[in-house]
């Protein structure tokens, strides 16, 4: 199959490890290869010249150059298009890289973003950033779909938000959302980080781009930094009035992901390495195995913290109490491996976190080893105390992402740190 021509969309969870364990061997792989193997060449040759006109100009399949496209992150795109039924991905060197090269090859001066205000803290600050630079951004509550169409404005065009929010595990109304987009023609982007396309397909919910941090669950060891954004086909981009003529090829459904691709990507450069493109590849065939054992230890951990006199609070939306627990049971696998708590007062943080054996004090989450981190101390100090309050932030709150432990070693962690 020749590069970027649309795989048929494969709806549905059915077969999700086989597909991504097989899908490379979709294309004739060199040498009968199992994996798709790393490319390092930057540049490509075309015995006849026309051919490198053709593929230039887009009327033929082929690679330019490796800032744009590599065989090896091609393989990659196609897998992350086939994990989440989406018709086309594009890969970047990082998660932020997808989120901001994204919006900003879509947007423009005078436009209106509605964004969840529960946010991963770098989507935060760089969407302050985008407000520096005209693009406005509203944050709301997106756990209500009121207070999102109550932000809309005659400018607006385009929401933005994650499916489980971190830290403090909110739920937001996506399948609600999604029908709210779609009746005012607006760009629904969902970042499916923290449920992975193995716990949630955002197409279900009508999304028109979907943003992963490949660093994240997809890659699963910690080894390698990426991110893609992913067309579903919903979104009718005939109607949008940025699409610049030239990307105005083929089916409208593909207009907006190569404009991505040329203005985004292209133009700023932020491409994926495929080395780490490798690592991603081969970090995604396990994705399935590796969360249904987070979870599990994510659900056990939940249910110990919530019952112990040490603990105040804990933040999980597996646990009943959990004020989305319903609506994450009814869209989601398993209702994700990230939790937070809240220590109870008498407890003093640093001595707590300390005293962990093998459990580590670290950022990043996702990795197989499980990570813990103050979280108002690190990844939110820079917003300061109001913006933390505001997001229900507490100075004791602590952030854990589960690894794929022996679910007893992690209790035993977790309860002799009390001692
Ligand atoms: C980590 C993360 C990102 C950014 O991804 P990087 O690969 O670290 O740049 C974006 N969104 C969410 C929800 C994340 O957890």
């Amino acid at each position: 199959m020749p590069a970027h021509q649309l795989l048929p969309p494969s709806i549905g969870m059915k077969g999700f490890t086989t597909k991504i364990v097989h899908n490379d061997r979709a294309r004739t792989i060199e040498h009968g290869a199992v994996h798709k193997p790393v490319h390092t060449s930057v540049a490509f040759g075309y015995d006849k010249a026309e051919d490198l006109a053709q593929v230039f100009q887009g009327n033929q399949a082929g690679y330019t150059y490796g800032r744009q496209v590599n065989p090896t992150v091609d393989a990659l795109e196609d897998k992350i298009s086939q994990m989440e039924s989406g018709l086309k991905t594009v890969c970047f060197g990082t998660g932020m890289a997808a989120i901001g090269t994204a919006i900003f090859a879509l947007l423009r001066p005078g436009d209106h973003v509605v964004s969840s205000a529960f946010l991963f803290g770098n989507t935060n600050s760089l969407f302050n950033t985008f407000t520096t630079q005209g693009i406005e951004v509203t944050f709301v509550d997106a756990t209500s779909v009121g207070a999102v169409e109550a932000a809309l404005t005659e400018q607006t065009k385009l929401v933005f938000v994650e499916t489980i929010a971190n830290p403090r595990t909110q739920v937001t109304a996506l399948t609600e959302l999604g029908q709210l987009c779609e009746e005012r023609g607006l760009i629904y982007v969902v970042d499916n980080t923290m449920t992975s396309p193995y716990l949630f397909q955002p197409t279900e919910v009508k999304a028109s781009l979907v943003v992963n941090s490949l660093t994240k669950y997809i890659a699963g060891h910690g080894n390698a930094l990426g991110g893609a954004i992913t067309e579903m086909g919903h979104f009718d981009w005939s109607a949008f009035p940025y699409i610049y003529d030239t990307y105005k090829k083929g089916d409208p459904q593909s207009w907006g992901i190569t404009q991505i691709r040329k203005k985004g990507l292209r133009d700023f450069g932020a491409a994926l390495a495929p080395e780490a493109a490798h690592h991603i590849a081969v970090g995604a065939e396990t994705l399935a195995l590796r969360m249904e054992r987070q979870c599990g230890n994510a659900q056990a951990l939940a249910e110990y913290l919530d019952a112990h006199p040490q603990v105040s609070k804990v933040f999980y939306p597996g646990l009943p109490e959990h004020p989305q627990h319903d609506r994450a049971r009814a869209l989601f696998r398993h209702p994700g491996a990230i939790f937070s708590f809240e220590l109870h007062e008498d407890v003093d943080l640093w001595g707590y976190l300390n005293r962990f054996k093998f459990i580590i004090n670290s950022t990043n989450l996702g990795d197989n080893r499980t990570l813990a981190i103050p979280v108002a101390h690190t990844i939110y100090y820079e917003m300061g105390p109001e913006r933390r309050a505001s997001m229900g932030i507490d100075e004791s709150l602590v952030r854990i992402s589960v690894g794929i432990e022996d679910v007893d070693d992690l209790i035993e962690d977790f309860s002799q740190a009390f001692a």
